[in-house]
């Protein structure tokens, strides 16, 4: 039995092969060279895009660029790595025309082009717009914890800064207690003195910074700091808390593209709703627009404030619920009634709860004591002289939006089926599971920009397919 045989690697070829007949017609490579030839890297604002007159001349931003968009779709995002595939990779022979810029070179690009970089992904959205890939009718808007550069070792509170000084301290006074014992002649053995001294000043010096560190906390109001990464928050997920970003996007429902995105200090999603629905409202340029996230995003300001935009928010209601001292067992706040008209509530034995006062915004409704003092149904409404009922300030936009959700009980199948393609993409395709590369938020956007760029476009050839793609480029 033979073995299929290999070129022998000395043969030499009378028509040498060229570089690109070994590119097939519909590969990646020739979809991302007939995108960047199409923008416009002057007005994205790309270092260098007009090249200076004088001097080293340097790479084209755009040879850099497609090295970048080729690298993210690869899940290649190291500029050694990138290096590396400059020299032995065939397809980005093929992009780059053989050029082989180093690493540092390829970091300095990303570094330094870091609005330019969300500049494009903004543009890619725009080409998906005018190619009709992009429906309008329905946003799903969700977040998701990205893991920043710095570990939770890094991660300081004052409580953590006390109580490392506590252990200095403590340290600190064996050694002091060592040297004493020297002094009376109560050691065993002799002691190094010069050793315990140089750990004495290293203790000290540590201490020294450690109270500096509490002192500029206190001095800016700080409750967490991140030790050479101050812009990344201590953040729960799903593996546990973690030094951390939360990424948010707006992804539409009509081929799950991503058309907004945000990389945020927030720990939490119910902030967000109002700032993310109103930018995707600009990007895509819609005086109205429909727009869903889970319970997370549930906030009665939020819901009003996208009302008056214009944009319609379809999120679960989610409201805290008091259950302390047995509360539940009296009646529930739903069973009053609300009158619009009389600003009041109707209690479930008729009677009336005018407003007492406001509280925040919230508005404080009670019950007359006489009435309640009378009431047969006092014992399972409340343990005071009088019941008292409380309207969120924003009461109203959250019985809207209860209505709404009654009104598309599939709504949030729809959300789900909407969002977690994108995320399940972004950090298992994109990500390769691992954290952020570059540091602070200006290194973590440019990162999200270039892996959500290369997400869409991902998306996009499996839509529309390479032909057609090159076609709507041409
Ligand atoms: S206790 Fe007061 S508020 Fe409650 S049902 Fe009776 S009258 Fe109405």
């Amino acid at each position: 039995m033979r073995y299929i045989q290999g070129e022998d690697r000395s043969q030499g070829t009378l028509f040498p092969v060229s570089l690109d007949e070994l590119i097939p017609e519909d590969h990646l490579v020739r979809v991302i060279e007939a995108y960047i030839s199409l923008l416009d890297l002057e007005q994205l604002g790309f270092d260098k895009a007009v090249p200076k007159a004088t001097g080293r001349p340097s790479y084209h931003p755009a040879d850099l660029l497609k090295l970048y968009l080729y690298g993210y779709f690869q899940q290649v995002r190291s500029s050694r790595r990138l290096e590396a595939e400059c020299q032995r990779n065939v397809e980005v022979m093929w992009l780059l025309g053989r050029l082989a810029p180093d690493f540092k070179t390829i970091a300095d690009f990303r570094r330094d082009n870091s609005a330019a970089f969300v500049a494009t992904c903004r543009a890619f959205v725009s080409f998906c717009r005018g190619a009709g890939l992009i429906g309008g009718d329905l946003i799903a808007i969700d977040g998701s914890k990205f893991q920043a550069v710095a570990s939770n070792r890094k991660h300081i509170t004052p409580k953590k800064l006390q109580r490392r000084e506590a252990v200095l301290d403590k340290r600190i006074a064996h050694y002091l207690a060592q040297l004493d014992e020297a002094d009376r002649g109560e050691q065993e053995q002799a002691i190094d003195r010069s050793a315990v001294q140089t750990a004495l000043e290293t203790l000290r010096v540590k201490k020294a910074n450690n109270q500096t560190c509490q002192a500029l906390m206190q001095a800016q109001g700080l409750v967490q700091h991140v030790v050479g990464e101050a812009d990344a928050q201590k953040m729960r997920t799903p593996s546990g808390s973690r030094i951390a970003y939360n990424v948010q996007s707006a992804v539409d429902a009509k081929h799950c593209l991503i058309v907004h995105h945000e990389v945020t200090q927030e720990g939490a999603d119910n902030r967000l709703l109002e700032p993310m629905a109103q930018a995707t409202q600009a990007v895509l340029e819609q005086a109205k627009l429909n727009v869903t996230a889970d319970a997370g995003y549930s906030n009665g300001a939020q819901f009003q404030a996208c009302e008056d935009a214009g944009i319609t928010p379809f999120v679960p209601p989610n409201r805290a619920i008091n259950t302390k001292g047995g509360e539940e067992q009296f009646f529930d706040r739903t069973l009053f009634n609300y009158s619009e008209e009389s600003d009041s509530y109707e209690c479930p034995n008729g009677k009336t709860l005018t407003l007492k006062a406001l509280n925040k915004g919230d508005r404080v409704y009670h019950a007359s004591i006489s009435d309640c003092g009378t009431c047969a149904l006092k014992s399972r409404c409340t343990k005071a002289e009088r019941r008292y009922v409380t309207r969120h300030a924003h009461e109203s936009a959250f019985e809207r939006m209860e209505q709404r959700m009654k009104a598309n009980p599939d709504m949030m199948i729809n959300r789900r089926s909407i969002v977690e393609h994108p995320f399940g993409n972004l950090k298992q395709w994109a990500f390769g599971n691992a954290r952020f590369l570059l540091r602070q938020l200006k290194g973590t956007r440019t990162e999200m920009a270039l892996a959500i760029q290369a997400y869409n476009l991902k998306r996009t050839i499996n839509v529309l397919g390479v032909p057609k793609l090159m076609e709507l480029m041409g």
